[in-house]
């Protein structure tokens, strides 16, 4: 089984602390990485993948550290949240190169840029210039050149950003397809892209790990706190005031019903919080206290 384990990790930009003292121990599977812009994300990301170091603290692969350790760099597959396409190469030449760079053998390159392009769903493009390719087409150019090692870690930073809903479910069932037997981290400010695909989920807020969990439990703590009720231009002012507001839909009879995050537990008429809730509720939190 491998396990990749950050313990007391700190990094900061000066006065700026992007993360604090943070520890974690992952094993296969797929990890959600939750916050908001500036909480952090990219700060463990470059750090996982050995772009930046840090500053205290240590980072573990299958128990020997990462750094100097070639076995991990050949292990990994990064990528970034900025895209990095060499737009006059062809998706073949790019990820040829790209394999060059890696140290991967010529000879395997030749087999495995054609599996790599058709498990992203590229293949018939993969002659064709990359400055031809979509943003949805660039993202999985991107996801290939992560893929080509066939890594045991992924490290995802923002893949669906900018993407439409029918190219995110495309990403996000590409990435849940390879899950086995890796660990994949997925950082995203977007719930709906990692809250059925994910084993756990990290939320980072302001460079500290708050939260590592399950969505089951992470839904838990809000239990008695969601409340979905028709309310009328007056009562959404007030509540909008003094609540979070989840939610607001018009029904058939187009009533508005909000869903309301209660400050306070009721046991009555409450429902089955989700993740979104439970995002909004935290990261809220720090809004109000700012
Ligand atoms: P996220 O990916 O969650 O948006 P980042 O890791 O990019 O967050 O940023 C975390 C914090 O660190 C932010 O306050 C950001 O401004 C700061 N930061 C990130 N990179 C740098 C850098 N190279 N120099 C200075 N500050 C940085
Ligand atoms: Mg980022």
């Amino acid at each position: 089984m491998i396990k990749l384990q950050v313990i007391n990790c700190t990094k900061k930009y000066g006065d700026i602390t992007a993360l604090d003292n943070c520890s974690f121990t992952l094993t296969s599977g797929i990890y959600a990485l939750l916050g908001p812009n500036g909480s952090g994300k990219s700060t463990l990301m470059n750090i996982l993948s050995t772009v930046i170091s840090f500053d205290t603290g240590d980072i573990l692969y299958n128990d020997q550290s990462i750094f100097n350790n070639n076995d991990y760099l050949h292990c990994l597959g990064y990528m970034p949240q900025y895209s990095c396409l060499y737009e006059e190469l062809t998706l073949f030449e790019y990820l040829n190169y790209i394999g060059n760079l890696k140290g991967l053998n010529k000879k395997y390159l030749l087999e495995i840029i054609p599996n790599v392009c058709k498990q992203v769903g590229l293949l018939q493009v993969m002659h064709y210039h990359l400055s031809t390719f979509s943003g949805g087409m660039k993202q999985r150019a991107m996801l290939a050149q992560a893929l080509l090692n066939d890594p045991d870690i992924l490290i995802l930073d923002e893949p669906t950003a900018g993407l439409d809903p029918l190219k995110r479910v495309e990403i996000q069932n590409l990435i849940s397809n390879l899950s086995k037997e890796k660990i994949i981290i997925f950082a995203t400010h977007v719930v709906s892209d990692v809250e059925n695909i994910a084993k756990e989920f990290l939320l980072l807020k302001q460079g500290h790990l708050i939260y590592k969990a399950s969505r089951e439990q992470l839904c838990q703590q809000l239990i008695g706190y969601i409340v979905e009720k028709e309310v009328d231009d007056e009562e959404y002012y007030y509540l909008n005031q003094k609540h979070k507001i989840s939610s607001i839909h018009f029904d058939q009879n187009n009533k508005r019903i909000a869903r309301i995050i209660n400050n306070q537990k009721d046991e009555k008429n409450t429902i089955m919080p989700n993740l979104t809730d439970v995002y909004l509720y935290v990261f809220e939190k720090e809004l109000n206290n700012d």
